[in-house]
């Protein structure tokens, strides 16, 4: 590991509370605002919030989770690009630190050492179920920099475009600021017509996709039924698997963990997968990775390349 990479890689415990304060805090403060200035919305601003709460989405559904963290398929360069682009866009952290949490927590869903599980530490009481759920949903990010956790991801870090995609967090969170606000600015001429779309494709926006995500690791761990007989708590939940892009099918996911496709019964919403299947049919994703059904718990999961 060079040293560069692993100094940009790691941050202090107080850099990352605060940067974890600044970006979660700031998008629900700014969403009370514009409900505040609800008066003011235009189609162009819905416009805006629709299409950056579907693009950044996808950066995360598609791009850290499906493509990055589980290897689900293989892409086009310039698609790897800006699939770590709009993920960013999302503001849930680099794409190195969402990768490691991430396979941490498929490594012990819902035992010792997930990183937010809504049921470790949870007894009977109601209070202690409530606690635990917001652990779960926000609550982890707040207790710091989880340590030791570049042993998870030691593919991307040895693949210099991946890290170097990942340094570039602080210019995609930004673009995903302004981008919208540049349509509508541009769209209505006005600097009000800006700083609108700047709220809501960008603050609203990031506030709204934020809590979809984290809902995937509270909710759909909680809340659901369950297709396949996991060793966690997992749950398909068709809500979130609208609202997420498909990543609500979260037993099937845990059941089948690099399969590129999570809603697998054709009633089961899975806009990522639509999008990859899309992009395989003009040849800029192959390796599609899916299930090959007949499921059985001791190995986890088949896979069909
Ligand atoms: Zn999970
Ligand atoms: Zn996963």
């Amino acid at each position: 590991m060079e040293n560069n990479q692993f100094k940009q890689f790691k941050i202090s415990r107080g850099m990352w509370v605060f940067f974890a304060k600044l970006s979660l805090l700031s998008p629900p403060i700014m969403t009370v605002l514009a409900i505040y200035l609800w008066d003011y919305v235009t189609p162009i601003d819905i416009f805006v919030f629709v299409l950056m709460y579907v693009l950044s989405g996808l950066g995360i559904t598609m791009g850290f989770h499906r493509y990055f963290v589980h290897r689900g398929f293989k892409c086009k360069p310039w698609l790897q690009t800006v699939l770590g682009f709009l993920g960013a866009m999302a503001v849930q952290g680099t794409l190195l630190h969402w990768c490691a949490i991430h396979r941490q927590h498929h490594q012990a869903s819902d035992k010792e050492g997930d990183p937010h599980s809504p049921h470790v530490g949870a007894d009977h009481t109601l209070s202690s179920k409530i606690r635990t759920f917001w652990r779960g949903h926000m609550g982890w990010i707040f207790e710091g920099n989880p340590h030791d956790f570049e042993r998870y991801i030691p593919d991307l870090m040895s693949d210099p475009a991946v890290v170097k995609l990942s340094s570039h967090y602080p210019l995609a969170l930004l673009m995903g600021l302004l981008i919208p606000g540049v349509i509508t600015g541009l769209w209505t001429l006005t600097f009000t017509g800006f700083l609108m779309g700047v709220l809501w494709g960008g603050f609203v926006r990031v506030f709204a996709f934020q809590h979809v995500t984290y809902a995937i690791n509270s909710v759909c761990h909680v809340f659901g039924r369950r297709s396949y007989d996991t060793s966690d708590h997992s749950k398909n939940n068709w809500v979130f698997g609208i609202l997420a892009h498909g990543e609500g099918w979260h037993n099937n996911h845990h059941a089948f963990p690099y399969s590129a496709r999570h809603g697998l019964k054709w009633w089961q919403v899975d806009l990522s997968y639509y999008v990859i299947f899309l992009f395989e049919k003009l040849g800029v994703v192959w390796n599609v990775k899916l299930p090959r059904f007949g499921y059985d718990p001791t190995r986890n999961a088949e896979i069909k390349k």
